[in-house]
């Protein structure tokens, strides 16, 4: 063994000591570290492209890191980062992570461990949180963008199926087209018809409902009934990222009993709301969806790389037809819920269920509803004295954790976008809040989505505060 690979091989224990310390250090910088950090020169530009050539060792190397770059690392984990859809890791999520690695199991193959049994057991007590069927059957994947991939691939499968064709064996060109009806497809979606070879032009935008983002059920069925024997995959949203708007998914359902579209549901983040006995009914009709996005990554505070794919159990056989990978040395494919290697989208697969098992069991139902529910409260909250606070209005209400506002002055001008990008420069350069940037109804917005367990009526205060300092400024 080269002699530093055995230095640290001998000293294994004492690194991760050091790693740990680092990362106790990193957790209670959380809630002064900037939300934006700037990055210096040094950072971007610092050498590290050399390769060493003998290596410098695991103790040196995570010290040189951490010296050069901790400053650079922005609070995203942190209580105070409204930017995106992003959770933060509850520490029973986080000590789960690290042991994924350490354990380093490949979930894949029945037969190599007890680890796809893990994740089955996971799925069937994730069904419980969110008022789940059985007859869902669900596999981990890395985000919500490849559950939406693994769902419309699915999707495209049955709809060949339904014309005697099997698109995964003869290739999308002997199906022909697909239309894809949208009201407000999330960007992955998207970005997933390139990858499938649907193409981004089969998505056909269907209008709202008036002040909504949700769609609108008569344009869909005017859509429908237009081309109603073409193959279509119906993408449905349950929590859209600017303004938490849930699709009428029992209207969407009497619709596929009429035309006998697939119905996909991205509930990313929205899904969440079914743990909580208060906000279930926004997910009304979900059960019956053909397959189903949600990300674990976001409000569930998992760390990243965790997000699950429903799909129901009469879709299995056709998910395996699409997911099958064949070769001497692997299990042949069988029609069962936890046969991963043939339902998702990868070969090596990391044991990516453990952090949801411990989060599940270390908070239950009613921990993990709680961090929903006190997010829902404290962007009431914002939400409230943004209206009441001179400079800023909302530029819709507020259904659960996502505030979605503008400077008061906000019209559809150039100017009005290079004032509203002024603002959150500043905003990101004073570090304590992170908004990210929208536009609503032609208008230049901003979102705060509260997505973190740790977020408190404080955080609140001083994230409201930045606002108002930074607003006097521009
Ligand atoms: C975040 C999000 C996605 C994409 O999820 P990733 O986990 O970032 O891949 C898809 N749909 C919705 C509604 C989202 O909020």
């Amino acid at each position: 063994m080269h002699p530093t690979l055995q230095h640290d091989f001998d000293t294994f224990g004492d690194i991760l000591q050091q790693a740990r310390d680092t990362a106790v250090s990193f957790i209670d910088s959380l809630p002064e570290r900037s939300t934006c950090p700037a990055l210096s020169a040094q950072q971007l530009k610092s050498g590290d492209d050399i390769l060493s050539e003998h290596g410098v060792g695991a103790e040196t190397a995570l010290n040189d890191f951490w010296n050069k770059y901790a400053d650079g690392m922005s609070a995203s984990a942190g209580p105070r980062y409204f930017g995106f859809v992003t959770g933060g890791g509850t520490p029973a999520a986080v000590a789960a992570d690290w042991l994924v690695s350490v354990i380093d199991q490949n979930t894949q193959l029945n037969f190599d461990s007890v680890s796809p049994a893990i994740e089955l057991a996971t799925i069937n007590q994730l069904k419980q949180l969110l008022g789940l069927p059985d007859e869902q059957c669900g596999s981990f994947v890395s985000g919500a963008t490849m559950a939406n991939v693994v769902s419309m691939a699915i999707g495209r499968q049955w709809l060949g199926k339904q014309r005697g064709i099997d698109v995964a064996q003869q290739g999308l060109h002997a199906l022909g087209p697909l239309r894809v009806l949208a009201a407000a497809a999330h960007s992955s979606s998207v970005k997933g018809l390139s990858m499938l070879g649907i193409g981004r032009d089969a998505l056909e935008n269907v209008a709202t409902l008036p002040d909504s983002e949700a769609i609108d059920p008569q344009a869909l069925e005017l859509a429908l009934q237009q081309h109603p024997d073409a193959p279509t995959l119906v993408l449905a949203s349950a929590g859209t990222v600017n303004t938490v708007a849930f699709d009428d998914l029992p209207a969407l359902l009497k619709l596929r009993e009429k035309y006998g579209f697939w119905l996909h549901v991205d509930a990313a983040f929205g899904g969440i709301a079914a743990a909580s006995e208060k906000f279930a009914h926004l997910l009304e009709g979900w059960q019956q969806a053909d397959s189903i996005t949600v990300d674990a990554h976001k409000w569930l505070n998992v760390p990243y790389d965790s997000a699950i794919q429903f799909t129901r159990q009469a879709h299995l056989a056709l998910q395996i037809e699409v997911f099958q990978n064949h070769s001497a040395y692997l299990e042949p494919p069988k029609v069962r819920p936890d046969n991963y290697l043939h339902l998702t989208p990868e070969n090596s697969r990391r044991f990516r269920a453990l952090p949801v098992w411990m989060a599940l069991k270390a908070y239950g139902r009613a921990g993990l509803a709680d961090v929903m529910e006190r997010n829902v409260e404290l962007a009431a909250r914002f939400a409230r004295q943004i209206e009441g606070m001179p400079g800023f209005r909302l530029l819709a209400p507020v259904t659960l954790n996502v505030v979605c506002f503008a400077l008061d002055d906000a019209d559809g001008s150039a100017e009005s976008v290079a004032r509203r990008n002024r603002f959150l420069s500043l905003l990101d350069n004073a570090g304590v809040v992170r908004c990210t940037s929208t536009s609503l109804n032609g208008k230049p917005g901003m979102r705060a989505a509260l997505v973190n367990w740790m977020t408190s009526g404080h955080d609140i205060d001083l994230a409201l505060g930045s606002l108002q300092a930074c607003r006097a400024e521009i």
